[in-house]
């Protein structure tokens, strides 16, 4: 029923930005310590993601774009428990089910890895072929099958956008992994391995070196580190402004507001911080009923994970003043 499966990944593949965060984490989620992205036409056309991680064997390979197919938990309870990015098996069958893909894959240990051309959840081909340990998926001509959604796409400049936040979020979250993304033959980034202070200025420039204040404050209920940026570098933009609750990217107003509380009286009127901050949280006090694939999280007890993420922003700032 392709039908139900198109549907079904319309839910998952909102656009090729949504594409591209479901591969990234995937490479992620089998140990690949490099990991290159190529696109083109802001990934309308083309979304390749080369990995040098685990590799599948020719059943995994066949299974990975079966709907509910996961190699990596039965049930999921609590996203923000779980250490693998993946957990219900969707992200391959809807892409698959709305473009045309094709997946090089190989394990160490194996002679010849398996190629399979996948288009609109037909397998339309599968054969042998050589290739390196890890896998290659190439998914071209997003929505091919369903003209109305790929005529509601937006402009190239504004899907690059997209695709670009999700990059920066997987790889601020990963800076031990070697990323590259090209887009139209033009290299973005290339972000070697690093420490996070020098993931960041890696990506948003050098000037970021003077920029950062570390901050780290460990409370019974959470503990939060990373970065914020000195309120002279404040800027009238928006800002670098990165929330991450267990090493997942968030989105969270309330959260922003207890940051822009600290910078309180420091900030030129109109401006905002910049911050990159991790928070590690009991799970628990993470509201489960969200869905996988939105930013959009609510805690439990949000007061004091306010005033919490309010003192250590005080703290760091305090002390960078010293
Ligand atoms: P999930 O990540 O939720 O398990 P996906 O649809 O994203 O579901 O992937 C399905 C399965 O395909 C994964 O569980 C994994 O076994 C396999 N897989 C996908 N991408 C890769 C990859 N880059 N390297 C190795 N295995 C992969
Ligand atoms: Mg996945």
């Amino acid at each position: 029923d392709s039908v139900a499966n198109q549907i079904a990944a319309g839910e998952v593949v909102q656009r090729p930005a949504s594409a591209v965060k479901e591969l990234l984490e995937n490479s992620i989620d089998a140990g690949a310590d490099h990991i290159t992205l190529i696109i083109k036409d802001a990934g309308k056309t083309l979304m390749q993601v080369i990995d040098n991680g685990t590799g599948m064997s020719e059943t995994d390979a066949r299974m990975a774009f079966e709907r509910h197919a996961t190699s990596k938990i039965q049930k999921a309870e609590d996203i923000f428990a779980i250490h693998t990015k993946g957990f219900r098996g969707e992200a391959l069958a809807s892409i698959a089910a709305v473009a045309q893909v094709e997946l090089k894959t190989k394990k160490e240990d194996e002679e010849l890895g398996v190629m399979l051309r996948v288009e609109g959840s037909k397998v339309m081909e599968q054969e042998y072929c050589n290739t390196k340990r890890g896998t290659q998926l190439e998914v071209k001509n997003l929505f091919f099958n369903i003209p109305a959604r790929r005529n509601f796409l937006k402009s190239n400049n504004v899907e690059l956008r997209h695709i670009i936040d999700e990059f920066e979020r997987v790889a601020l979250a990963h800076p031990d992994i070697h990323f590259s993304f090209v887009n139209n033959g033009n290299e973005l980034f290339d972000l070697p391995a690093a420490g996070l202070r020098q993931r960041i200025v890696n990506i948003f420039g050098s000037k970021f070196n003077e920029k950062l204040v570390p901050v780290d404050e460990e409370t019974p209920i959470l503990k939060l580190t990373g970065f914020i940026c000195k309120p002279e570098f404040s800027k009238k933009t928006r800002g670098e402004q990165f929330f991450f609750a267990n090493n997942r990217y968030i989105r969270n107003n309330y959260l922003h507001r207890a940051v822009c509380n600290a910078f309180e009286g420091l900030l030129t009127e109109g401006s905002h911080p910049s911050y990159f901050l991790f928070m590690d949280i009991d799970p628990a006090k993470i509201d489960v009923n969200i869905h996988p694939t939105k930013t959009e999280i609510k805690f439990e007890d949000e007061r004091s994970i306010f005033t919490i993420i309010r003192t250590a922003v005080k703290h760091a700032l305090g002390q960078y003043n010293i």
